[in-house]
């Protein structure tokens, strides 16, 4: 299971272009791309097929972290339905339960994607390297068995990270510009104001659909038709960096904030 995301991005831009119809606003359930993809299961549900990466505009990602729950996750996905827009989730493994993680499967029907945020959302930088791929290998597994895919990016608890992690974890180390959205004095119009003033061509917007997390919420009325009219598209990790033409090798030790970073930080 060490692939990399280019052979990944690759064996997807090639379901695309067998793919006779059109490419826009996918809410396609994956059913005919299951149907033909024997020659490599990793393009088995990308249920939007990638575009050629010269076809995208501007495009950000949106992103979500802490859940999956029957409540704000739900809340989410309404916001996401009503605006025609994708994202991803950062899902904590202990967090799925029999009821929530019908709602990640909702969410991963919409055509978003289901990425790893750990299972128990510890400070990974004190684990052992066997205990890192233990709780690392709880949420892919659980995340696969709901959905039939495993993640493919990782988000570090607290963005805590060392060594031992980057050598333990085969995913790509995703950050974010965020907004403190988890802080509850940080009200809706400053959560969607941060959001915006932060958002640029290539970039991961790091929100929380924590239980209860209502003004994150209420802000994606201010954020999405915001970013719209500014020629943003949204799109999901993996047309991200799809989109910028950026080949990530899940040995990088860089933690991504926006697709054409190059440093450890963005
Ligand atoms: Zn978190």
């Amino acid at each position: 299971m060490r692939k990399t995301i280019k052979s990944i991005l690759l064996g997807a831009v090639a379901v695309s272009l067998a793919m006779t119809s059109g490419c826009g606003k996918g809410n396609e359930t994956g059913s005919e791309s299951k149907s033909n993809s024997t020659a490599d299961e990793s393009t088995a549900s990308y249920r939007r097929p990638l575009r050629a990466p010269e076809d995208y505009g501007k495009v950000i990602a949106l992103t979500f972290d802490d859940g999956p729950n029957t409540t704000t996750t739900a809340q989410v996905l309404d916001k996401l339905e009503e605006y025609g827009v994708t994202a991803s989730f950062f899902v904590v493994g202990d967090n799925i339960t029999e009821d929530s993680a019908k709602v990640m499967k909702r969410a991963y029907d919409m055509g978003c994607e289901i990425h790893n945020h750990s299972k128990t959302h510890s400070d990974m930088t004190t684990m052992t390297e066997e205990q890192i791929k233990e709780d690392i290998k709880f949420t892919s597994d659980k995340v696969e068995e709901i959905t039939g895919e495993a993640p493919k990016f990782f988000r570090p608890p607290y963005i805590a990270v060392n060594q031992t992690m980057f050598d333990s974890i085969d995913m790509p180390f995703i950050s974010g510009y965020g907004s403190e959205d988890y802080n509850d004095k940080v009200d809706i119009e400053e959560r969607a104001k941060r959001t915006i003033d932060q958002a640029k061509d290539g970039s991961i917007i790091l929100l929380h659909d924590t239980a209860g997390n209502v003004r994150t919420v209420a802000a994606l009325d201010i954020i999405i038709p915001k970013l719209q009219d500014e020629g943003y598209e949204f799109v999901t990790m993996t047309e991200l960096f799809h989109a910028k033409e950026v080949e990530i090798s899940p040995d990088a030790e860089i933690i991504y904030s926006y697709a054409q970073q190059t440093e450890m930080y963005g």
